[in-house]
C-alpha cells in the first residue's frame, strides 16, 4: 500500500513525501478511505500508530476539496477536533498545522489554564478548524466567542481518556450545540462500555477499525 493509492491530492502527497513517510501505517491505510468517502469511523488506536496523520490527512483533503477561502474574514470552523488534555491539543494543531503548511486552512487551539481572551480573539478572527479540550471549549462557547453551526466534521482523540476525566457532562452539552448532520470520527486506545454508548449516541453506521 502506498500513500498514492489513498486518495489525497498533490498538495498532502507533498508535505508526506517532505515528511519522509513512506508509506501510511495500518490505520492509516483504513481510516483515510472510509473518511474520504464520508463514513463515520470507530477506531482503536494507540498513540505512535500514526493515529493523528490517520484523521488530519483526510479531513484536510476534505476541506481542500471544498475550496477553502483564506480571503473570507469571520468564517466560522466546519472541522472541530476535541483531545482530552491541553498537551494532546497543542500537539494535535501542531500537526494540523504541519500537514496543512501548503494550503490556507486555518486552526486555531484552545484549552484551559491559560487567558480565555487571546484565544477568545483568534476564535473571532475565523479560522475553519478547532482543536479543543472540552471544558475551555464550553467556555467559549457560553461567552459566544464560538460558533459551532457550520461544523461538518467532529473528530474524537482519545475518547476514552476524555470519559476517564470526567467529560461527559462537557461533552453532551457540546454536542447540543453541533448540528446534527455531520461526519463523527471516534478515536480511542481502549473500548470501554462507557466508549460504546458514546458511540451509540455519536457515530451512524460507523467503519470498525482496529489496528
Ligand atoms: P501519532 O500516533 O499520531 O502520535 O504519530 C506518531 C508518529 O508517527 C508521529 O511522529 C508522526 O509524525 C509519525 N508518522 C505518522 N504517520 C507516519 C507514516 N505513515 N510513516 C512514518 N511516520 C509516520
Amino acid at each position: 500500500m502506498s500513500f498514492s493509492s489513498l486518495l489525497l491530492g498533490d498538495k498532502l502527497q507533498r508535505v508526506i513525501a517532505q515528511k519522509g513517510y513512506q508509506q501510511p501505517t495500518a490505520i492509516q491505510a483504513e481510516a483515510i478511505p472510509a473518511i474520504l468517502a464520508g463514513q463515520d469511523i470507530m477506531a482503536s488506536a494507540q498513540t505512535g500508530t500514526g493515529k493523528t496523520a490517520a484523521f488530519t490527512l483526510p479531513l484536510l483533503q476534505r476541506l481542500l476539496d471544498k475550496a477553502v477561502d483564506a480571503s473570507l474574514s469571520n468564517k466560522q470552523p466546519t472541522a472541530l477536533i476535541l483531545a482530552p488534555t491541553r498537551e494532546l491539543a497543542v500537539q494535535v494543531n501542531a500537526n494540523v498545522g504541519q500537514y496543512a503548511a501548503n494550503s490556507d486552512i486555518s486552526s486555531v487551539v484552545i484549552y484551559g489554564g491559560v487567558s480565555i481572551d487571546a484565544q477568545a480573539t483568534k476564535l473571532r478572527a475565523g479560522c475553519d478548524i478547532v482543536v479543543a479540550t472540552p471544558g475551555r471549549l464550553l467556555d467559549h462557547l457560553r461567552r459566544g466567542s464560538l460558533n459551532l453551526s457550520s461544523i461538518d466534521y467532529l473528530v474524537f482523540d482519545e475518547a476514552d481518556r476524555m470519559l476517564d476525566m470526567g467529560f461527559m457532562d462537557e461533552i453532551s452539552a457540546i454536542l447540543k450545540q453541533l448540528p446534527a448532520k455531520r461526519q463523527t470520527l471516534l478515536f480511542s486506545a481502549t473500548f470501554s462500555p462507557a466508549i460504546y454508548d458514546l458511540s451509540k449516541k455519536l457515530l451512524h453506521k460507523p467503519v470498525r477499525i482496529e489496528v
